[in-house]
């Protein structure tokens, strides 16, 4: 029998972090977001063992591996293709392995995925010429055609090096649909780690939408998925459900999108479609303050709705603006109302230290989301990713050297009033203040319903109050 070619599916020894393109959150650091399910990795597997190939996953940074433990597997599995998820803050730790790797990489073609790639591939392989071929956005079509061996002049949507020459094919055009993406491999890993931080029952993603009208100036959706939402056809995202509940047992589901809520006329659809099947399932999914309708969101809570994740940004409304958010906080406090009363969970988000933030707006966000006392809140310091506005808004305007030391958690950049280090300690207090205040614990006190969720809620509250940052 012919030996079965093999791809090894590799998250570095970095930071931990959801490598999701647009997503690019540190996990580590953080007590409520929990490590994802490599769904990219998993897109790309199914692809692979389609076409027969075997295929193997590792994630160096969630196990506290280093790059010895990725060499020993290198030398174990002699892959001959290497796929590495590489994120826009670790770019140079995640790349490093490769120099490591040396001639254990003879006979591999190293392919490397990642939004930075969409915007920078060219200097990036200068400086790396182990790599062979990057993907750039729309990766799955063109990751096939690459393990195919089809020339790669004539690949759209990837950049390659041969005989130390870096080509650019032309970009893949944006598909209307989200169709042609296969169900993910979830063989490739071991699905009872990726939990509900709440629960502690294992969840998964479903890719259920790609693509954003809006313009945000920290945000990479609409330059990587496109300013027209892209949505997978209910009959697939039903299919999937009910396979990882019928293969994985798993019925918590995370419905991913740039933003699920913008056609509610679909949203509807696959809610009833749950509601109907009686699949009886939990998800959560993301929207935006302009968005939203009641019966909607009636439908989504009995189709079984937990948690509304929202970008709320800022407490103050100028700021909002020059952000290019869209909404106003009236809009955002309207939201809020109806996802309560609609008896959805919120996860509000805000970023802290854009250019104009002062220390009135940066204290006008944090009392603005104590008024909303949303069940769960992150305060991200503002990450300027290499494709958004605010990355050249950086560059041009003199805020300093751009810093992912400790991407959304210290600033990559000061504001025009406040220092890097000022956002940083706003940052701090208000993401341990927040989830201290006695509203806050009395809150969260009524919804202990078992032993497991107060000993869940105790362990948060006591990893609050020894740790700093959050
Ligand atoms: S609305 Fe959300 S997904 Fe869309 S650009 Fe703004 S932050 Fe990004």
């Amino acid at each position: 029998m012919a030996r079965k070619e093999k791809i090894f599916f590799v998250y570095p020894p970095s930071p931990v972090m959801n490598r999701e393109d647009r997503c690019q959150q540190p996990t580590g650091e953080t007590i409520i977001i929990p490590p994802l399910p490599p769904i990219d990795m998993m897109n790309l597997s199914a692809i692979a063992k389609n076409k027969g190939f075997d295929t193997k996953f590792h994630d160096y940074s969630l196990k506290s591996e280093n790059v010895y433990d990725f060499l020993r597997d290198l030398r174990e599995y002699k892959p001959d293709f290497l796929v590495i998820n590489v994120a826009s803050t670790t770019l140079e730790g995640d790349l490093s392995i490769l120099k490591e790797a040396g001639d254990l990489l003879q006979n591999t073609l190293v392919i490397v995925k990642g939004a930075i790639f969409n915007f920078s591939s060219y200097s990036i392989m200068q400086k790396y010429p182990e790599i062979d071929v990057a993907l750039r956005s729309e990766i799955e079509e063109a990751f096939e055609e690459v393990i195919s061996y089809k020339d790669f002049k004539n690949i759209k949507g990837i950049t390659y090096q041969i005989n130390d020459r870096i080509i650019s094919t032309p970009d893949r055009e944006l598909k209307n649909t989200l169709d042609n993406l296969p169900i993910p491999d979830r063989d490739l890993i071991d699905n009872n780690f990726y939990i509900r931080p709440d629960t502690k029952k294992p969840q998964t993603i479903i890719r259920v939408a790609k693509g954003c009208p809006n313009h945000c100036f920290f945000c990479l959706a609409t330059p990587l998925n496109g300013s027209v939402v892209r949505y997978r056809s209910v009959e697939l995202v039903i299919e999937e459900i009910k396979q990882c509940i019928e293969k994985y047992n798993i019925k918590d589901f995370i419905f991913w999108s740039d933003i699920f809520n913008k056609d509610n006329g679909y949203v509807q659809r696959l809610s009833r479609r749950i509601i109907d099947e009686g699949l009886n399932i939990n998800f959560s999914a993301n929207t935006r303050a302009d968005t939203l309708d009641f019966e909607t969101l009636k439908l989504m809570k009995k189709a079984g709705c937990n948690l509304l994740s929202i970008g709320i940004e800022s407490g103050n409304n100028e700021v909002l603006q020059k952000m290019g958010k869209g909404i106003t906080k009236a809009q955002v406090e309207e939201a809020v109302q109806m996802i309560k009363k609609a008896g959805i969970q919120i996860y509000a988000y805000y970023v802290l230290g854009l250019p104009w933030e002062t220390k009135e707006t940066i204290e006008e966000t944090y009392n603005f989301a104590v008024k909303l006392n949303t069940d769960y809140a992150s305060f991200y310091t503002a990450t300027a990713l290499m494709g958004t506005k605010f990355y050249d808004y950086a560059e041009k305007n003199r805020l300093g050297i751009i810093n992912y030391e400790k991407p959304y958690f210290f600033p990559s950049v000061k504001s025009y009033e406040l220092s890097a280090q000022e956002i940083f300690e706003y940052n701090k207090k208000f993401n341990k203040n927040y989830y201290l205040r006695p509203r806050y614990i009395l809150k969260m006190a009524c919804k202990i319903n078992s032993l497991l969720k107060f000993q869940i809620y105790y362990d948060t509250f006591l990893k609050l109050i020894k740790k700093s940052d959050i």
